[in-house]
This record gives structure tokens, C-alpha cells and sequence, in this order.
């Protein structure tokens, strides 16, 4: 988590977004696969309706270095993944684009647990959509698991470029 953070950091401060950090693990080997930040991979592709949270920029790296298309990355990578996330995946966006929890059910065949720094803060999504996010990963058989300890620091980069 420390290591998502530290991604998180190099995402460019806003008050309509959050600067987010996510780390794909091989759990069986440790390893990391791939890493991403809010806005590190550019959404101006026509072809590639592309997210730009961190968790979609940490696969879609994933899928331009294999050569396949995002939703069949199970079948090149480890079974066993762990993704770290500074805050939990997105389950509705103002964009309309593919919320994170959509991309991470696609992937829900290797993907097994996620693991998040934070809750999303109700700044422009309301609670209940994100409970709802949670269940349906769950329901799936993703496990999401809140880390103590590390709220303060991750919630200051997360709102970097809000108003106080
Ligand atoms: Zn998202």
C-alpha cells in the first residue's frame, strides 16, 4: 500500500478528481505486474474507450505489454492477483465511462482480492452507490479488504487540488 501511494503521488492535483494509486501483485510470487495513477495514461484514444483511474491505467498497461484487449488479461496473466488500491474502486462515474468495479469484474477470474487505503469520500458520488460497489465485487468473489493505519496520508494525496 505504501508502494500504491507512492504512485498515487505522481498523479496531477484536481478538484474534480482524486489522486489515486493502484499496485497489481502475482500474490503467489510477489511480484509486481503493473502499477498506475489518475491520469497517467491519456483518454484521447477513439479506439480505446480507456479509463483513466488508476486501476484502469494499472491494466491497460497491462494490456498494451501483452498485446490482448483488457477484458481477456486473465488469460495471460497469473491466476492469483492481488490489487492494491489507495482508494476503493469506482463503482459509477459522472463521465459515464466504465467504473473501476467493472473492470476489476472482468478480471475477476485472477483478481481475487482488492485491497484499499480508503473509501471512496462522498464528494461527488453518494454512499449508498459505493456500498453497492463493494457488494457486487464480494458477490463476485473478489474479497475487499480496508487497511488500517494509513487514512490520513493517502486521503491528503487523494484530495490534492481540492479546496480545503
Ligand atoms: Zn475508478
Amino acid at each position: 500500500m505504501e508502494y500504491a501511494l507512492e504512485q498515487a503521488r505522481h498523479s496531477p492535483p484536481g478538484p474534480t478528481k482524486f489522486c489515486v494509486g493502484a499496485v497489481l501483485v502475482d500474490a503467489d510470487k510477489n511480484e509486481i505486474l503493473s502499477t498506475g495513477w489518475s491520469l497517467e495514461l491519456p483518454d484521447n484514444v477513439p479506439e480505446d474507450p480507456g479509463s483513466t483511474h488508476a486501476e484502469g491505467c494499472c491494466f491497460r498497461k497491462l494490456a498494451f505489454k501483452h498485446s490482448v484487449p483488457e477484458e481477456r488479461l486473465c488469460e495471460v496473466l497469473p491466476k492469483n492477483m492481488i490489487l492494491y488500491t489507495t482508494m476503493e474502486p469506482c463503482n459509477k462515474r459522472l463521465s459515464g465511462k466504465m467504473p473501476c468495479v467493472d473492470r476489476i469484474l472482468r478480471l475477476k477470474d485472477c483478481i481475487r482480492v482488492v485491497y484499499c487505503g480508503i473509501k471512496e469520500p462522498e464528494n461527488f458520488i453518494e454512499q449508498t452507490v459505493l456500498v453497492v460497489g463493494r457488494k457486487r465485487l464480494a458477490e463476485a468473489g473478489v474479497e475487499v479488504i480496508f487497511i488500517d493505519g494509513m487514512e490520513d496520508q493517502i486521503l491528503a494525496v487523494a484530495l490534492s487540488g481540492h479546496e480545503s
